[in-house]
């Protein structure tokens, strides 16, 4: 995958110095009461950038709350007006970004539904076009970093050079602790593939509880993601919405207070020789066991041909039941976990197979 993006730093249009960027506010704007007493709280922590509200929900079933609609436009506004914070909401159609625009919204973002949804991507980019405000794009609901980079690369394409990414996981079939399973490898994929775009955790919707907040929030800086968007709402307890995830102002103010934020970079001359140290053990590590599977790949091949000059299957079941075994006790007794030994195995398993296949099925060639 390529990444085309041409954006514009993060610093250049929020500066949030050495902090990470913290965006706050209630899943959905209720009354004007509430999101603007809430906003308050927030402004008063000193700790919150910018004021979240949803002003129209994407229900997963119809008949639950929907939104306040464009009403709530004019309390976030007031909310500004009293506090000073940036705001933000979400935006699902070409009609959303009018109204948001006109009520003087200063960040969209694009939500996890509509990210999956390349016409309603386009249809926001198209409404965005001769427009300069900064837009976040949150992860497609399934795990396609194609997707997601899709439909960055459609609202960049739209002339939007603010452009960042929301990380709020991806929802899975298998029960687990999360309301939507992090995968931290599609965030840092997406990292490593557009170093300069910057990448903000959503830990309220991958949690999907008050409980867990703080370990992915923590995780998220440890991956040295940019900032933090969460949930607050005045009395989590009787919020419309997502009341599971929400927490108060003054718990989103702890847990703020409670992360350890580590830096990329030290500036530590001893830190930096023994880190290039044991960087320099780990590359000469990495090189032998390259080399040891291109030598186990050649011993591979060499099987492959002997099966094919006397007509045997590819796949023995007793010989990779017996490898798996032997390699995942082998593995345990080394403290790493079965999973990984088993999907190494596994990888290499299938390199394998596919080097003999090539042996055995190659045409034969004409003889000259
Ligand atoms: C939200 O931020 O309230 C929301 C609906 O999130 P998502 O699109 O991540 O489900
Ligand atoms: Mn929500």
């Amino acid at each position: 995958m390529k990444n085309t993006l041409d954006i514009v730093p993060l610093k250049s249009w929020l500066d949030t110095g050495d902090k990470p960027l913290i965006i706050a506010g209630p899943c959905s704007a209720e009354t004007e009461d509430q999101l603007v007493s809430t906003a308050h709280l927030l402004a008063n922590t000193g700790k919150v950038n910018v004021l979240r509200a949803g002003i129209w929900k994407p229900r997963t079933r119809p008949g639950e709350f929907e939104g306040i609609g464009s009403i709530g436009l004019e309390w976030l506004k007031r909310a500004k007006a009293e506090t000073g914070l940036l705001t933000a909401t979400e935006v699902a159609t070409a009609k959303h970004v009018e109204e948001a625009l006109a009520a003087g919204v200063d960040i969209l973002w694009i939500g996890a539904r509509s990210t999956a949804n390349p016409f309603t991507v386009q249809e926001i980019a198209d409404a965005l076009v001769g427009v300069d405000i900064p837009v976040l794009i949150k992860n497609p609901v399934n795990p396609d970093l194609s997707l997601w980079l899709g439909a960055l690369e459609r609202v960049n394409r739209a002339g939007i050079k603010k452009l960042g990414a929301i990380h709020r996981g991806f929802s899975s079939y298998e029960k687990s602790a999360f309301r939507n399973e992090p995968m931290w490898d599609l965030a840092i994929q997406l990292k490593s593939l557009c170093p300069e775009l910057p990448i903000i955790n959503d830990p309220s919707h991958i949690c999907g509880n008050r409980e867990l907040l703080p370990y992915i929030s923590q995780k998220a800086m440890d991956m040295d993601l940019q900032g933090l968007i969460i949930e607050s709402h005045i009395d989590p307890s009787v919020a419309w919405t997502d009341a599971k995830q929400q927490v108060t102002p003054a718990a989103l103010s702890d847990l703020i207070d409670h992360l350890n934020l580590r830096k990329a970079e030290s500036n530590n001359p001893a830190f930096e020789d023994k880190l290039a140290e044991l960087r320099s053990s780990i590359d000469k590590l990495d090189d032998l066991i390259i080399q040891k599977i291109g030598e186990r790949m050649k011993i591979a091949e060499k099987i492959g041909e002997y099966k094919r000059d006397n007509n045997v299957t590819i796949l023995q079941v007793n010989r990779w039941d017996e490898i798996i075994q032997k390699r995942t006790q082998l593995a345990e007794a080394l403290t790493l976990s079965n999973d990984f030994a088993v999907k190494f195995l596994e990888l290499v398993h299938n390199e394998s197979i596919r080097k003999q296949n090539a042996i055995m099925n190659a045409q034969p060639t004409a003889e000259a």
